[in-house]
């Protein structure tokens, strides 16, 4: 596994619609482990491909109960809403408040193909939508409601 670069701020990659994933091949998974290691590397939640650079729609999260991939997702249902601070490896010191939804319902394909599905709420729907977004060349910055500062941040 290696640490890959993460692209930030204005970075054109940032802001691409991803392809799809259509080879499930030894490259795929070196990249997945690459950003499994990359994020916890730089403590986050979630790292969606375009934050590697890489154009595709591929991302990892881990909420607290160890590495999710996730390969061409798509969000099958969202319920409720949450308001909460939000920040993004690809804007260091940067945080906002974003609304998301409390409840999603998702399906992928894993590394090898088999597409599954799996649901959650709270930081789960929070980091899902997050990086799903990120396959859209969406931002969290796009979304968010307002700026924090460090002081609201430290509370
Ligand atoms: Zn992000």
């Amino acid at each position: 596994m290696a640490k890959r670069k993460i692209f930030t701020d204005d970075a054109p990659c940032l802001y691409k619609v991803c392809r799809p994933v259509e080879r499930f091949d030894g490259k795929l998974s070196e990249l997945i482990d690459d950003m499994a290691e990359t994020m916890y590397q730089a403590e986050g939640v979630g790292l969606a491909g375009p934050q590697v650079g890489m154009l595709r729609r591929v991302f990892v999260i881990d909420v607290g109960e160890g590495i999710l991939e996730f390969i061409n997702p798509e969000i099958l249902e969202t319920s409720g809403t949450q308001n909460g601070a939000e920040g993004c490896l690809s804007f260091p010191g940067e945080y906002g408040m974003v609304e998301r939804p409390n409840f999603v319902r998702v399906k992928a394909q894993d590394r090898n193909g088999n597409w599954f599905e799996m649901e959650g709420e709270e930081l789960f729907a929070r980091a899902v939508c997050h990086e799903n977004d990120h396959l859209d060349g969406i931002v969290f910055k796009d979304r968010m409601s307002r700026i924090l500062t460090e002081e609201e941040l430290a509370d």
